[in-house]
């Protein structure tokens, strides 16, 4: 199927990104165009033009300063993966994505921009209590990704602005990410992601995010209270796990599993995510 027609431009560096959006009413920024391109021979999006940011370097690679490792947007799932000093769930979930032409030109920029309830990174990036920087022409700014996914395909990020890195925090927990993926397009049906730390035999904290059941990745409230303060024996993750329900609000039903299946799924992924992320916490 043949998208609609649009005017392509290069953007060389961010400034110039931004001079192409202003001057271009409905523009939309192409990098690595393997949601945006399916997008459009869809015709779920009909942009005049697009903006290809693809090649801005300033925006690729992935830095450390401290205990914070600072992902450049248009750093490609292949990169993520492939990362040595990245939490174990962030370089797992990445190495996962669809198929190695999609790992190879997809970015975490863009996946996460355009927060398809199925993608990975939106659920990993909120177990890990990540941040997204962002700058529009009134500046710049960051947004825990909390607060970042908002609902179905909507994020924090505004139409004039640009996403240029993913702040995630490297701080010893333990982490872990488990899918029950479509088997043709690898994309979660169900992804639970989960970061503990533990202290003296005992869990001193806990994130859980799930992913591929809601509108927009979400955490875990109940699984997490349910955790904090007790040993992660089997029993006990077990016993947090089976607390998911309360936690899931407008379970999606599709083509590829109902709303009954997911609910389902939902506890044995985040028994298989925590116990991991304990295993891996010592
Ligand atoms: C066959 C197939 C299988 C896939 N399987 C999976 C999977 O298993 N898991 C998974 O998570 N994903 C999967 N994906 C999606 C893949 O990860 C995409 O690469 C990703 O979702 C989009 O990244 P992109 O760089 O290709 O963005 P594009 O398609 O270029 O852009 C997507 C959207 O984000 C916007 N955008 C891009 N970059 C920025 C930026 N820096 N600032 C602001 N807006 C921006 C664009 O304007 C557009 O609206 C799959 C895709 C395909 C085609």
């Amino acid at each position: 199927m043949y998208p609609p027609k649009f005017d392509y431009y290069r953007a060389n560096s961010i400034d110039e990104a931004f001079a192409l959006m202003g001057q271009l009413g409905d523009a939309k920024l192409l990098a690595g165009g393997h949601s945006l391109i399916p997008a459009l021979k869809l015709r779920l999006a009909a942009p005049s033009a697009l903006i290809d940011i693809g090649r801005i370097g300033e925006l690729k690679g992935i830095s450390r300063n401290g205990s914070t490792a600072t992902i450049g947007a248009l750093t490609t799932h292949a990169t993520v993966a492939a990362a040595s000093d990245l939490p174990a769930a962030l370089t797992e979930a990445a190495g996962w994505i669809g198929d190695p032409q999609v790992r190879n030109r997809g970015t975490v920029g863009g996946n996460i921009a355009h927060a398809d309830p199925a993608s990975d990174l939106p659920t990993v990036l909120t177990a890990l209590g990540a941040t997204m920087n962002m700058r529009g022409l009134n500046g710049a700014r960051s947004v825990s990704a909390d607060d970042f996914f908002i609902d179905l395909f909507m994020t924090a990020l505004g139409e004039d602005e640009i996403l240029t890195s993913v702040d995630v925090p490297v701080d010893g927990a333990g982490t872990a990410y488990a899918k029950l993926f479509n088997p043709a397009s690898r994309y979660a049906i169900v992804g639970v992601a989960a970061k503990v730390s533990v202290s003296g035999g005992q869990c001193t904290s806990a994130r859980v995010a799930l992913g591929g059941l809601t509108p927009s990745a979400v955490r875990a409230p109940s699984v997490e209270a349910a955790l904090v303060g007790k040993a992660l024996t089997a029993d006990n993750i077990a016993a947090a796990a089976a607390q998911v329900g309360g936690d899931l609000d407008d379970v999606m039903g599709d083509i590829h599993a109902s709303e009954e299946y997911r609910r389902a799924m939902a506890p044995i992924y985040v028994q298989r995510a925590v116990s991991k992320a304990a295993e891996r916490a010592g």
